[in-house]
């Protein structure tokens, strides 16, 4: 099966839910099988680290923990917006991807 997000790695996504509703950041990693994805700076867990040698600082350790990626919508880089996106076919009949906001063709 061939499962496909809306976001991909790199792509600047806004949280639409949740206790980082409004958060933007850039997609780390998108996780197709699990329908998640995880934002740069979103959805942050601190662990606490011990110190396992000496000289080593013990300390929190911030890590961001994936959400579901329905929760996140594209900012579009074009107009730079949080925008619902499109697929518009082609004169040659190629899919594309395009911002709902502005109307600019989106790389896929
Ligand atoms: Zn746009």
């Amino acid at each position: 099966m061939n499962t496909k997000l809306h976001v991909k790695t790199g792509d600047t996504v806004m949280v639409l839910s949740g206790k980082d509703k409004g958060k933007k950041g850039k997609v780390l990693n998108v996780n197709p099988a699990a329908g998640k994805v995880i934002v740069e700076g979103v959805s942050v867990a601190s662990r606490h680290k011990k110190p396992r040698r000496q000289g080593e600082t013990g300390g929190i350790v911030k890590q961001e923990t994936p959400i579901y990626a329905s929760k996140v919508q594209l900012v579009c880089p074009k107009c730079g917006k949080a925008a619902r996106t499109g697929v518009k076919f082609l004169e040659n009949g190629s899919k594309v991807k395009y911002c709902k906001k502005c109307n600019e063709m989106l790389d896929d």
